[in-house]
């Protein structure tokens, strides 16, 4: 569903990804693990094209952008695969002045151009899917965090994304507030929804990933099923970052 080939992205002359490759297989839920620094955001930010790689290819369900110095890449496919995808950030990123409902709502009336009528229907049927439906008219700065990132993936799925982009969606939570959103992640990967997600959340990670990659100085330096990763990691930095986690 989401190929990466040989990802280059630099900022001011330091280079952040070094020729970065992953591939997550329709309906499956991969992790990206590695330590502070290391450019999953900017990975993540890079498969949907919020940031433009120097170089490398990103591929979605069918639509593909090359990217190479010097050449100019066409705004009509970025944004077609940009479509393809869904974010979740760590710190939510509601909308402050809209509530739950018009938050999920947002996105289907702006850009894709949805009746209020369409709209509502499906964003009372996500907010119900995330257990929200009792919030709907609730603004988010009297939601919990755990009750706002609940919010932000309904909002994330409205448009029927190909792919789930998650970017550490449990760090800015306390424990019990986590559980409440890895239960809903676990619930989508259930349904077979393909997520790709950077976390530090060793629950997450390890409960709802079938594989991981991890990532570190820029390269992916171990990859593979998410329990022989965390069981018998290979490489030494895999094994010493992964026995931090724990
Ligand atoms: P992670 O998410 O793994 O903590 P990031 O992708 O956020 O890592 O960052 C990787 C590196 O790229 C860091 O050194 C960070 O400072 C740098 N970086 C990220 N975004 C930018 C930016 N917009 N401008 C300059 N440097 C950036
Ligand atoms: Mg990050």
């Amino acid at each position: 569903m989401i190929a990466v080939e040989n990802i280059h992205k630099s900022f001011n002359g330091a280079e952040v990804l070094k020729g970065v490759s992953l591939t997550v297989p329709e309906g499956s839920v991969t992790a990206l693990i590695g330590p502070s620094g290391s450019g999953k955001s900017t990975l993540l930010r890079c498969v949907n094209l919020l940031e433009t790689p120097q170089s490398g290819r990103v591929r979605i369900d069918g639509a593909v952008v090359d990217f190479e110095p010097g050449r100019k890449v066409d705004r009509a496919d970025v944004l077609a695969l940009r479509r393809k995808t869904g974010m979740v950030f760590q710190n939510f990123q509601l909308f402050p002045h809209l509530t739950a409902l018009e938050n999920v709502m947002e996105g289907l009336l702006t850009v894709l151009k949805w009746s209020r009528q369409d709209a509502r229907r499906r964003a009372t049927e996500l907010l119900d899917k995330v257990g929200m439906s009792d919030k709907a008219d609730a603004w988010p700065a009297n939601l919990s965090g755990g009750q706002q990132q609940r919010v932000a993936i309904a909002r994330a799925l409205a448009p029927s994304p190909k792919v789930l982009l998650c970017d550490e969606p449990t760090s800015a939570l306390d424990p019990q507030l986590a559980g409440e959103v890895v239960e809903v992640l676990a619930q989508l990967a259930r349904e077979g929804t393909t997520m790709l997600m950077a976390t530090h959340d060793l629950r997450l990670a390890s409960t709802i990933a079938s594989n991981v990659l991890f990532l570190d100085g820029g390269n992916i330096v171990e990859s593979g099923p998410s329990a022989q990763v965390f069981g018998s990691p290979v490489d030494p930095r895999t094994k010493r970052f992964v026995s931090s986690l724990a």
